[in-house]
């Protein structure tokens, strides 16, 4: 009970301290994630793709909401922050991939090989020997390192695809059956990159990479956009790429080596580099154009002196991917569901921080561009970041929101990785929801979002999403909706605003991003990555 003098005195105190006694903002309600989805899916945005119009559209528009609001410019005194794009292409007419030594053959592109630059530079050549690497990792949690003090520097590595596989005897070897970063082919180019080595050409098979070889030629024999090459890091590798598991079987058994017996070999902690006598020669000229977009970027200062140079980030992708191949006479990809819906609640969330009482922790939001080009917005964001890396407690990421209801469970990519997981599902227990565990962890959906772009510079990240045990549908409904979006919908241009939609699920996800985001910026607390994560707190301890 509080008594009538009590309320008089706090009206009082709130008629002095307006910001932290009296604001309480409105709730979340559909019509509000309505409002924003309506005008963000709109065909007026022409699809939302990086630096185009629908791009200067979609900025002015999440910056003039935040201003609104009374969210602050987050980006050095603007809510812009310029993302630069490099577009490279490798042209085919002056490709040339040759191998000498123990081993001489003419490699076809996009045939036996698919290579590209990988940096913005008008040429991309090595001329190298090869050596086999193994999986071309080091991963000191798992006392694992395939170079073992071998000088590969100048060198061409050729590189397994995928994790070591765990033996029976240590099952948790590289998450055992969940995909590390280790496995993932950016990683591969940058260990290489680290060592020093001349270019790299990672061995593909289906089954290890998950995908057949007319994807790698689908996704890598052409036009690529990539951040400029960040003048602070050492000489990038003069081509990276992809060989068949034939070619390079074929090329090896010239040198007398076989490549099934090398992949036991690197199967091994005692694996060490495989020189192969055999010199590769690689060449071509690329075409290189340059884009600028933009991140929007907003902060809510924190109440607390000692607290408010502290930031629980939030963050979601604005882009898709513009106009393209008409489909039944649609050539519009509006991107709703990806990623208007992650951005409407994302803009709900920002207004009720502005407009509640001030959090102890800062809180930045920021709306990235360029994640359907690979994450090159989120990456930039965190490469060249207003606040230090080591400043941000967590990033709270949004891709895709949900439009289908309220939910019993949420889909969280990373919560297996840090103690924001655990810390999400005590939240959510009391409201009788619960984390689903990630169903196909092997497919490595972790490294594939914005929140990743945060994990690989130490923050502690996670995704959050809808789960699929829908309120009021029976079992499975929730399943078969994802797999019919998938199938008839993602990344098309019927990814469409619908006024039907049941946007309470989206009011659910709001409200709860918004209240594990004000749990972590109400406390003191620094979530930590879990022991055999492979991203650790810069600050503390190196990356890798
Ligand atoms: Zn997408």
């Amino acid at each position: 009970m509080t008594s009538p003098r009590l309320l008089r005195a706090a009206a009082v105190l709130a008629a002095i301290v307006p910001s932290t006694l009296a604001a309480q903002a409105r709730p979340i309600s559909t019509r509000e994630i309505d409002g924003y989805l309506r005008f963000l899916s709109s065909d007026l945005l022409e699809g939302r793709a990086p630096a185009t119009r629908g791009d200067k559209l979609t900025v002015e528009y999440l910056a003039s909401q935040l201003h609104a609001f009374g969210v602050e410019p987050g980006a050095n005194g603007s809510y812009l922050q310029k993302v630069p794009i490099d577009i490279i292409s490798a042209d085919r007419a002056t490709m040339h991939v040759e191998a000498t030594g123990k081993a001489t053959a003419r490699l076809r592109y996009p045939d036996d090989v698919v290579v590209w630059g990988g940096s913005a530079v008008p040429r991309s050549a090595a001329k190298a020997e090869i050596v086999f690497a193994g999986y071309g990792a080091v991963a000191p949690e798992y006392q694992w390192n395939d170079f073992k003090g071998v000088d590969v520097k100048g060198k061409i590595l050729l590189v397994l695809v995928n994790d070591p596989p765990a033996p029976a005897g240590e099952p948790k070897l590289f998450g055992g059956r969940a995909m590390t970063y280790y496995g993932r082919w950016p990683y591969k180019f940058e260990e290489a990159e680290r060592q020093g080595a001349a270019g790299a050409l990672i061995v593909h098979t289906t089954e290890r990479a998950g995908y057949p070889w007319h994807t790698v030629v689908g996704s890598w024999a052409k036009e690529q956009r990539i951040l400029p090459r960040d003048p602070r890091l050492p000489a990038p590798l003069g081509f990276q790429g992809w060989i068949t598991d034939s070619a390079a079987t074929a090329l090896l058994r010239q040198a007398g080596l076989d490549l099934s017996a090398l992949r036991v070999q690197a199967e091994s902690r005692n694996f060490r580099p495989v020189s192969t006598g055999i010199t590769l020669d690689v060449a071509f000229t690329n075409a290189v154009s340059h884009l600028e977009s933009a991140n929007v970027v907003g902060v809510v200062r924190g109440s607390q002196p000692k607290r408010r140079d502290e930031y629980v980030v939030l963050s979601s992708h604005w882009d898709h991917l513009g106009i393209g191949p008409a489909v039944n006479g649609d050539s519009i990809y509006n991107g709703a569901l990806d990623n208007a819906s992650g951005v409407a609640n994302l803009l709900a969330i920002a207004r009720v921080v502005a407009q509640g009482p001030a959090p102890a922790r800062s809180m930045l939001f920021s709306f990235v561009t360029a994640e359907e080009s690979g994450l090159l917005g989120s990456m930039y964001f965190a490469a060249n970041p207003p606040v230090p890396a080591a400043a941000m407690v967590a990033d709270l990421n949004m891709d895709g929101g949900n439009v289908l209801g309220r939910t019993r469970d949420l889909n969280v990519l990373g919560d297996t990785k840090s103690s924001l997981g655990p810390q999400l599902a005590a939240l959510i227990r009391p409201k009788g929801m619960r984390i689903t565990p990630e169903e196909f962890p092997e497919r490595g959906s972790f490294y594939r979002s914005d929140h990743f772009a945060f994990a690989r510079v130490g923050v502690p990240s996670v995704s959050i999403g809808e789960g699929s045990d829908f309120e009021g549908r029976p079992r499975g409904w929730g399943t078969q909706q994802g797999e019919d979006y998938t199938a008839h919908r993602y990344h098309q241009p019927s990814d469409e605003y619908r006024a039907d939609w049941d946007l309470r699920g989206a009011v659910q996800l709001s409200n709860i991003v918004l209240s594990f985001a004000r749990t972590l910026a109400a406390g003191a607390a620094w979530p930590a990555w879990n022991k055999d994560a492979e991203f650790q707190r810069r600050a503390k301890k190196p990356a890798m």
